[in-house]
């Protein structure tokens, strides 16, 4: 099981809408996320025992450097999460790569290994998988076309594959545009997670768990999810890992994947 946080927080919003710049209230979400929730997740996961990866905006990275401090310092994989929140499909290659060196700049200064990259929203481009095998990544998360990880037929990666339906942000998102939409309980969310991930243990596959610390941070949100992990983390049949290791594990199996072969022959 890989458990993700997806940790950005002003860029979120200031993606979503430049004006944002300019309204503290809307800001104050993603405040709350870096300065509230992430220590909280991060006693949860000590807790439990449980590794993660978290995925970060080079900028929240600088806004919030105690926060990476801190998740770096528990151990977790710090992963790329784009400098700022725009997705890289509506990027030109150039300032597409500008954005991924410029995050790398600023995640490498919290740890000496930044081996995986996770786009905003999960939407990448054209030249996503290049630009990151350019620039010595080892993994990336953004398919939903398995339930196991994979190495990339042409681009010497690893995919460890997400999907919305475990993931927080489709049934708690909220803001001042979505009044034509629910915000779903957390024994909703609970009981759909839950159904997802049982079916994906008996069928063998990876459950790949993504929250983002200025959603999932919420009390009682945090409450399900301590009590959704722990029930996994009692099935000693569960491997619970960092996305590195994952993605270690996958190349460890298939030496005959392309990348590799090329790289001998
Ligand atoms: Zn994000």
């Amino acid at each position: 099981m890989a458990v993700t946080v997806d940790f950005d927080a002003e860029e979120l919003w200031l993606a979503e809408d430049p004006a944002n710049a300019a309204r503290p209230g809307v800001l104050s979400q993603a405040r709350y996320g870096a300065e509230i929730a992430v220590p909280q997740l991060l006693d949860l996961f000590e807790r439990l025992d449980v590794p993660a990866t978290f995925f970060v905006c080079g900028g929240d990275a600088e806004r919030y450097p105690h926060a990476v401090e801190a998740i770096a310092g528990r151990g977790h994989e710090i992963g790329h999460h784009g400098f700022s929140h725009r997705s890289p499909h509506l990027m030109a290659r150039g300032e597409e790569e500008d954005e991924l060196v410029r995050g790398l700049d600023v995640l490498r200064a919290f740890t000496d290994r930044v081996a995986g990259y996770r786009s905003p929203s999960w939407d990448i481009s054209p030249h996503t998988l290049d630009l990151l095998v350019e620039h010595g990544f080892g993994h990336a998360s953004n398919m939903m076309d398995a339930v196991l990880p994979y190495a990339h037929p042409d681009h010497d990666l690893v995919e460890i594959p997400v999907h919305w339906s475990l993931d927080d942000a489709p049934h708690f998102w909220f803001d001042a545009t979505s009044w034509d939409r629910t915000i779903r309980s957390s024994r909703e969310v609970a009981e759909l997670w839950g159904e997802e991930a049982s079916a994906i243990r008996a069928a063998g596959g990876l459950i790949t768990l993504t929250v983002h610390p200025q959603i999932i941070g919420r009390p009682g949100r945090l409450r399900m999810l301590e009590t959704f992990l722990t029930g996994l983390r009692s099935d000693d049949g569960i491997w619970f890992a960092r996305c590195e290791e994952i993605a270690g594990a996958v190349r460890a199996a298939s030496p005959a994947a392309p990348a590799a072969a090329a790289v001998l022959s």
